[in-house]
């Protein structure tokens, strides 16, 4: 077999896949909103972004400032939300047409000086109250100060209301999420009859898309279903995994019993074994919480144990029972073993997993 090396193979029929499925699920006339943050959860913004273009979603959705100029850079023509602007950023936004979600009276109070200091008229922007994350957001009570301001300056306009759920995902939190969606109902509507408009409202992210159709409104906000996951085994099934973490077998040698393998002879063997090095580790993304078996990888079609701490470089499965070579393919995660699986293994989420793989690894891109 060819020695492939390490690399992220990003199937963007997959993309496409998700992007159609998650379309189905809300009405023709509602805005999707395509979350690319974080290096579009790892899989590598520009090219997911210049896909999503072409399938035409309606908005795209950053964290920061400098991942919506890196999309300008790259041709993305689409309105851009910045989710979680910083004060020092917000005059780059009027610069390069970005849309900044205002999530406090201070940044409120900033932004709209710089409006007015470049001359701007109506320049786009989106509220974010507080329903219950208890993370970002205006506290509903400043809602009078808020209106007072806008209305007093030409050079802004709201044209979005925002929340963002907190338990969407979890349907035995059903009642705390109508709750908050209730708030933000009322809070959108009074808003609008102060302004005497219709906005933008959106709280839906991909969870709150796939179980509660009352938080549609009319745009939707979606990240991790996009990239093929559903926060749900009755929701995955709909959705294709588009990233596939490869590796290579370096190096495979033997243990007698009683010998260790890695740092701190973390892993004792109980009995000979036989072990591959494979090429990544927690430099890669492959964090320590995967060690100590907590992972396996699948090596034709077995699954491999890892063994003791995982290294910067590498980190070392059990092949014992797998007959195996060196540069024989290894999957850490495909369509067929979803990173969901084994990030839930080891105690966290494929969202963390998912952006935490490294520039290090190159990405591939299959049916461009
Ligand atoms: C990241 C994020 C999203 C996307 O969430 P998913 O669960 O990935 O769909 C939506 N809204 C906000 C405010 C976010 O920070």
């Amino acid at each position: 077999m060819a020695f492939q090396g390490t690399r992220l193979e990003v199937d963007l029929d997959a993309l496409a896949h998700n992007f159609q499925f998650l379309k189905s699920r809300i009405p023709d006339d509602t805005l999707f909103m395509s979350v690319v943050k974080a290096n579009a959860y790892g899989h590598g913004a520009v090219t997911v972004a210049q896909k999503l273009q072409k399938l035409e979603t309606d908005y795209f959705a950053v964290a920061y400032v400098e991942e919506a100029v890196e999309l300008r850079n790259a041709g993305i023509v689409k309105p851009i939300l910045t989710l979680h602007p910083q004060i020092h950023t917000l005059e780059i936004c009027i610069d390069r047409c970005i849309e900044p979600v205002i999530y406090s009276m201070e940044m409120l109070e900033k932004f709209s000086a710089f409006a007015k200091a470049k001359s701007q008229q109506s320049y786009p922007i989106h509220l974010e109250f507080n329903t219950g994350m208890n993370r970002l957001g205006i506290d509903p009570l400043e809602i009078p100060k808020a209106l007072e301001l806008v209305h007093k300056n030409p050079a802004i306009k709201v044209i979005g209301l925002q929340s963002h759920l907190a338990a969407s995902e979890d349907l035995d939190e059903k009642e705390f999420t109508l709750s908050q969606i209730k708030k933000f109902n009322d809070i959108c509507n009074r808003i609008e009859k102060e302004l005497g408009y219709k906005c933008l409202r959106h709280t839906d992210n991909t969870s709150g898309i796939l179980n509660y159709d009352s938080g549609h409104y009319n745009m939707v906000r979606s990240g991790i279903g996009l990239y093929g996951y559903g926060n749900d085994k009755n929701h995955d099934v709909n959705l294709k995994p588009i990233a596939s973490l490869i590796s290579n077998i370096s190096q495979i040698s033997h243990v007698k019993k009683g010998e260790s393998i890695s740092y701190n002879r973390s892993y004792k063997a109980e009995k000979d074994t036989t072990y591959a090095v494979i090429a990544l580790g927690h430099g890669d993304g492959i964090n320590r919480i995967y060690g100590y078996g907590k992972a396996s990888v699948h090596i034709h079609g077995k699954a491999a144990p890892t063994l003791g701490i995982i290294c910067m470089d590498m980190f070392m499965v059990d092949v014992t029972d797998i007959p195996s070579k060196v540069g024989d393919e290894v999957i850490v995660f495909n369509l067929q073993y979803p990173a969901s699986n084994i990030a839930e293994h080891a105690g966290t989420i494929s969202y963390e997993l998912l952006t935490g793989i490294q520039r290090r690894v190159p990405r591939i891109y299959l049916n461009r």
